[in-house]
């Protein structure tokens, strides 16, 4: 539905206050509706229920509130939880509540679709794309916790921005919703559990070092020379390995926190021993650690999981030189919601 209203969630507090003194009201009721809107995550004027019937009304009069809606949620056999999630323009993204024994992670998209276009994923396939709002991604944070309180009766403990999109073409929504959703008067979960993941824009990177951010910082390399990244990371042609090596750098030296890599092995693309060399030498000019993760087939013959020997030799070498790593075994598979897979199939 088109609409001039304005959305209620792009005002600060401050602006709510600033509204309700204009309308004559008290600044307090701005404070009430602020919290109504993001630490109670409201969906609509009336659910504000220690606000006057009249003032509902007038709120509605001059704003919407654009809630996402979970348009269908499936659950893999393993226990991951897929939402595809509709925003109030009709498109739709999708987010992931991840489960472990010791942690429930979600894995929340940043743009419709994705800016970037790499070879190996699906979202990159998908052709509209937008940013999401900074309550777009607050949203899908909020329905994965309720999920997460229903279906495992704990709260969420993680997230990854690992979903739809390159968050850092969407920096300022990104760190806004980040500010909510460790804001006391938001969600109020630690940084530190928050990892953003990206596949590896040098300015921005510095930009979120200069800027003091909190959160864990994930970069997905897959490649460590220009030829190869390029091959299949054709952006990697603008933002080469040595700005990114750079940008890394920066980001130690003023963060002091280490960086993880994400890595997928793939067969006659990466997995020579000139490959692993190359990784290792990379993993060696800042602190980090390695995430190895499983290929999600996209239907693309080129692509496919490199042998069971090359993942052992990459382990052998890596560990040979005290580089700390893991490998992560897929997740959802069975619904689509695995790394690179999401691109609202359901
Ligand atoms: N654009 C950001 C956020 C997406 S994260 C980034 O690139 O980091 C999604 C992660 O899954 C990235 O590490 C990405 O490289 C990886 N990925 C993409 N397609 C994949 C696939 N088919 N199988 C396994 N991992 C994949």
């Amino acid at each position: 539905m088109v609409t001039n209203k304005k959305d209620i969630r792009a005002l600060s507090k401050q602006q709510l206050r600033d509204f309700f003194i204009k309308q004559g009201d008290k600044s307090f009721r701005g404070n009430q509706v602020y919290e109504w809107l993001w630490q109670k995550a409201a969906h609509s004027f009336e659910d504000m229920t220690n606000i006057s019937k009249e003032t509902r009304q007038m709120l509605e009069d001059h704003f919407v509130i654009n809630h996402i809606e979970v348009d269908s949620m499936q659950r893999s056999s393993d226990g991951t939880i897929k939402n595809a999630v509709r925003l109030h323009d009709g498109l739709i993204v999708e987010s992931v509540l991840i489960p472990t024994p010791t942690r429930t992670t979600a894995c929340v998209s940043s743009q419709v679709g994705c800016s970037l276009d790499c070879k190996f994923c699906a979202t990159a396939r998908l052709k509209r794309m937008r940013n999401l709002n900074p309550d777009e991604i607050y949203d899908q944070v909020v329905a994965i916790d309720n999920e997460s309180r229903h279906y495992y009766n704990r709260p969420l403990s993680n997230i990854v921005f690992m979903g739809m999109g390159e968050p850092l073409m969407n920096y300022n929504n990104v760190i806004k919703a980040i500010d909510k959703i460790t804001s006391p008067e938001g969600l109020g979960m630690s940084p530190r559990r928050i990892t953003l993941s990206t596949s590896g824009i040098p300015k921005m990177i510095k930009k979120m070092a200069d800027d003091g951010v909190k959160f864990n910082l994930a970069v997905s390399l897959h490649a460590a020379t220009d030829q190869v990244r390029t091959s299949i990371m054709p952006f990697n042609d603008t933002f080469p390995l040595e700005d990114l090596r750079e940008s890394l750098e920066y980001w130690y030296a003023k963060t002091k926190r280490k960086i993880s890599y994400e890595y997928v092995i793939w067969k006659g693309i990466n997995d020579s021993e000139a490959d692993i060399q190359a990784f290792v030498k990379f993993c060696k000019y800042v602190p980090c650690k390695v995430n190895i993760i499983e290929y999600n087939p996209i239907g693309d013959v080129h692509f496919q999981q490199a042998s069971p020997k090359i993942l052992e030799r990459y382990l052998t070498v890596l560990e040979q030189n005290n580089i700390v790593v893991n490998v992560r075994r897929s997740r959802g598979k069975d619904i689509d919601a695995a790394c690179g897979q999401l691109a609202n199939k359901s």
